[in-house]
């Protein structure tokens, strides 16, 4: 029996959203959560992965539904006949950033399944066939590109620039896979699958405090913003720390730490983002000057002139501070996404549908993100739409990301709603 279902005296089965959604996240809090941070590690093709994978095809198959992996490693849950076309489909992930919290893809997964608890507890005819989904490898904290699983169902990753990606001890991703009980060798673009989503909508934690701002637990998506990851090699010369004068040193680390100084500077100005968040340094140690210093920019913005402008302006001064200091700089772009816009006609219908269930009476408010998502990559093949929950702090790859038990609710009676509205008659 399901967690949180209850046998009737007629022999079926009920469902209560609020009891399965509890019963569901205790469930999957442990998993991966490291006992000193509180935070999760729960890495793509890990353990941890892996024992999260485990629980999403129990709770596929406690519900009867038709589990499948797809070609990328990403788990399908179908009620209905995964074949019919025409699918509404519903899902986040459940891999984690290092110490992320426990509601940055999960909420998306479990909020699926309570929904879908909860239409079973409504009697809900289904017209369309639904499925629940886990994209693999959203976050990229190991292999360094987010959205692995879906990108490769797209066509935005190519087969092999997915076999070039390697973890921080050189698995590749194909290894990894395999090692996780994966058949790598299939990998590749999955149009036939994608033709068969009619509309896919990713409820996800929200990722700033918009929603706190205006009072509202679950509002719909707009736009992602534009956003990408640069890496930045500041090349030095290796020394004694204890007897090369100050004078004749190279070291790239001063000319990353304007770099990071610069960065600040120029999102400030332009009214974007920027952020180093990760760095490598060689030969990483303490009595040594460096020889090479690398940091990860990630830079997210309104639009596209806003974020050129912000990046243009970050590689223009750290290449003038790297020629002062006699310091060799290699700027790569490793992944960028263009803005996304949800499709119209499908956030248009959530609004409608949503319109005057909640309890504060007002419309759901709509609203844009820095965060990437699966459903920003799929937006390009399939009709698109995200819900959001309420963050009070606004924090998010973070332990301290949190949702209230009401708003995660309301979340998934919002996803329930949409989904009746999408897939019942
Ligand atoms: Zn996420």
């Amino acid at each position: 029996m399901p967690t949180g279902a209850s046998a009737t005296s007629s022999g079926t089965q009920q469902w209560r959203s609020g009891d399965s959604f509890l019963s569901m996240w205790r469930e999957l809090a442990p998993v991966g959560r490291h006992p000193d941070s509180g935070g999760y590690r729960r890495y793509a093709w890990s353990a941890a992965d892996l024992d999260c994978r485990a629980w999403f095809r129990t709770q596929a198959e406690a519900r009867g539904l038709t589990y499948e992996v797809d070609r990328n490693g990403n788990q399908w849950a179908w009620l209905g006949d995964p074949l019919a076309g025409d699918a509404v489909v519903t899902g986040s992930h459940l891999d984690s950033v290092p110490d992320g919290g426990a509601f940055d893809g999960p909420l998306g997964v479990v909020s699926s399944f309570a929904a879908l608890d909860e239409l079973r507890s409504r009697g809900a005819a289904f017209t369309r066939p639904l499925a629940i989904t886990n994209f693999g490898d959203e976050e990229g904290a190991r292999f360094g590109l987010a959205c692995v699983g879906s990108r490769l169902a797209a066509g935005q990753l190519t087969v092999a620039d997915a076999h070039r990606l390697r973890d921080a001890d050189g698995i590749a991703l194909p290894a990894a896979m395999e090692s996780a009980g994966y058949d790598p060798d299939t990998i590749g673009p999955d149009p036939e699958r994608l033709a068969r989503i009619g509309a896919f909508v990713e409820l996800h934690v929200e990722q700033g405090r918009a929603l706190d701002l205006t009072g509202d637990p679950v509002g719909i998506a707009s736009a992602i913003w534009p956003h990408g990851r640069w890496r930045f090699d500041f090349r030095g010369e290796a020394n004694h720390a204890g007897t090369t004068r100050l004078a004749d040193r190279r070291d790239p680390m001063l000319t990353y730490a304007e770099t990071v100084l610069a960065a600040r500077r120029e999102a400030e100005l332009t009214g974007a983002l920027a952020t180093f968040g990760k760095i490598a340094v060689e030969p990483n140690g303490v009595n040594a000057i460096p020889s090479l210093v690398r940091g990860w920019l990630d830079s997210r913005a309104a639009d596209q002139a806003t974020l050129d402008a912000v990046v243009t302006g970050i590689e223009r001064a750290a290449r003038t501070y790297a020629d002062r200091a006699g310091i060799d700089l290699d700027v790569v772009r490793e992944s960028f996404t263009p803005v996304v816009e949800f499709e119209h006609a499908l956030r248009d219908e959530l609004a409608r549908i949503l319109e005057g269930t909640g309890d504060t009476g007002r419309p759901v408010p709509v609203l844009g993100t820095g965060a990437g998502h699966d459903a920003g990559i799929l937006s390009a093949s399939v009709p698109t739409a995200m819900l959001f929950v309420r963050n009070p702090t606004g924090i998010s790859h973070s332990p301290a990301e949190h949702a209230a038990e009401d708003d995660c609710t309301a979340g998934v009676r919002a996803l329930a709603d949409v989904l009746e509205g999408l897939a019942c008659s």
